[in-house]
């Protein structure tokens, strides 16, 4: 006799009586005890009911105890990840860009400034010349940079006293590749003010018809460029992070735990850092139990970030030294042989999980560091409990990266190297080599490797890669049935939301499979 059937309209109030929920939850996914260390790769979330759109969904999260973001997005402190430039991009779309220390105190404090003076749409270090630059010069230098249009100015510096402009119609049909631009440059200028807003700024552009606007000092000195190609792409950016008190743009920088990065520290607080990180591929030492004791002492103001972390046991310490938020990963990152050369380390979901679920009963924000290969990933990352992810790879090849791009097998890419790598620790000898202290390696003989050196493909501005992780961000979180990253870690903690395990054949069929051939275009 086939079995009675169940009131239909009773469906959802059945399995919620009777427990009969899909999946498993995040304890018994994260049973490292019994099943051994996880990635993101090994695990899927279930879908929930979507009744809010995507755009609604908020990513507002803590990087430390009193840092709050729009976005949980952190560029890493690596020599080809993140300076100036990418500081201040990562800022205006809602996350934060930590500047690297392989290089002097004075440099990584003059990238500091550089973020926290910068005014969205003045271009405040313009490509500048001297008056005896000549004409052929000019030449060469708008084929490398691809424009042309540069200030003149006695020393060739900025600031200092502006002299002219030289343009491609200045040059354009001047045969005498010899000749000063002195002799040839546009004197008779059209310029405004220091302080100007870049409204008005961008009217007087508009309306002169010029193609630059220089920006002067009371002294005639030029201290910024406004360029007419900028003039479309000067942006809203209405997530950007900025300082409470000022409109500054927020700055992260890392530091090693010598007794000289207190002296670099305080050089980098001089030029207004936000937040600092201590670099360091094992945080759990008592270098640098000491330098978090000391920066709170001697900088209250300063957010602290320690790490890296990837037990409960190496959070506890820090924790308890007064670190305002913690930095989890060891052997995840893309460029990382950690765990095949010193046989230490974890598997990074394992790893964000259990300092999670530890930190944050103490109110620490992590931040899931190395081995963020998609959007997905992230969403992962903060559904085990991290509240920012950090990236090195997937920033690394882009418009706002240091370094040139250059071609091979007909693509273009960037150098994307570790700081445990050969070439990163032998960088600038040894006195301001950041990368050998990350690794404890300062006056040895022998380096011994912990990361490679390699190269990526170009993947454009983070103008638009930061939106498309956001906005993907959003569609998953939605796809889960979280309106905000708070909801979703209620929700995951609840038990609500559910996981399950990827079989080797389960990842297989989540990817793309059974074409000829096809391209994976991520976004327009
Ligand atoms: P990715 O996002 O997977 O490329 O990983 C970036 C992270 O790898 C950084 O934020 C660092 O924590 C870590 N890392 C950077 N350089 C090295 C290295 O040379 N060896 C091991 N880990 C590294």
């Amino acid at each position: 006799m086939a079995a009675q059937l169940l009131d239909f309209t009773n469906a959802e109030q059945y399995l919620n009586e009777y427990k009969e929920l899909d999946g498993i939850d995040i304890k018994t996914l994260m049973d490292s005890k019994t099943r051994g260390g996880m990635t993101y790769n090994d695990f899927l979330m279930l879908p929930g009911k979507i009744d809010f759109p995507a755009s609604l969904v908020s990513l507002e999260t803590k990087l430390t105890k009193r840092i709050t973001l729009k976005t949980p997005l952190v560029s890493s402190p690596m020599d080809t990840v993140t300076e100036a430039d990418m500081a201040i991009h990562m800022a205006l779309l809602g996350g934060i860009g930590i500047i690297h220390h392989n290089c002097s105190a004075e440099e990584q404090a003059a990238m500091v400034r550089k973020v926290k003076k910068y005014e969205n749409g003045f271009i405040s270090d313009p490509v500048v010349i001297k008056p005896t630059v000549t004409v052929g010069e000019v030449k060469a230098l708008k084929q490398q940079l691809g424009f042309s249009g540069f200030p003149v100015t006695e020393n060739g510096k900025v600031p200092a006293k502006l002299l002219g402009i030289i343009t491609s119609r200045d040059i354009q049909f001047h045969d005498d590749d010899s000749t000063p631009v002195s002799e040839v440059m546009t004197t008779n200028l059209v310029t405004a003010p220091e302080n100007i807003e870049l409204v008005s700024a961008n009217e007087v552009l508009r309306s002169s018809k010029k193609g630059k606007l220089p920006i002067v000092n009371k002294e005639g000195d030029l201290v910024a460029l406004l360029s007419r190609t900028d003039l479309q792409k000067n942006h809203n950016y209405p997530n950007a992070s900025k300082s409470f008190d000022s409109k500054q743009l927020l700055c992260g920088a890392a530091v090693g735990t010598r007794p000289d990065d207190r002296e670099r520290l305080t050089k980098l607080v001089a030029a207004g850092l936000d937040v600092v990180i201590l670099d360091s591929s094992q945080g759990n030492s008592v270098f640098q139990i000491e330098m978090i004791q000391w920066i709170k002492a001697t900088f209250p103001d300063l957010d602290v970030i320690g790490g890296n972390v990837v037990t409960r046991e190496q959070a506890a310490s820090l924790i308890a030294a007064g670190a305002d938020g913690l930095r989890i990963g060891m052997g995840s990152g893309s460029i990382c042989i950690t765990q095949e050369v010193m046989a230490v380390g974890r598997p990074q979901g394992t790893a964000v999980y259990n300092v999670c679920q530890f930190a944050n009963r103490f109110g620490v924000p992590c931040m899931a560091d190395g081995g963020i290969q998609n959007i997905g990933h992230i969403t992962k990352a903060l559904a085990i409990g991290a509240s920012v992810v950090m990236m090195g790879g997937l920033l690394a090849g882009t418009t706002e990266s240091p370094g040139q791009y250059f071609y091979r097998d007909g693509q273009r890419l960037k150098a994307y190297r570790g700081m445990g790598s050969i070439e990163a620790m032998e960088k600038t000898g040894k006195e301001e080599n950041a990368a050998t202290s990350r690794y404890f390696s300062e006056g040895d003989s022998v380096l011994v490797a912990q990361g490679v050196s390699g190269s990526v493909q170009d993947r454009g501005s983070i103008c638009k890669f930061i939106p498309y992780l956001t906005s993907g961000l959003q569609h998953g979180l939605q796809d889960i049935g979280s309106k905000s990253l708070k909801d979703l870690r209620q929700q995951v903690d609840d038990g609500k939301i559910r996981f399950e395990f990827r079989s080797a054949s389960a990842q297989l069929e989540g990817g793309v499979h059974s074409l000829h051939s096809y391209e994976k275009r991520l976004h327009n």
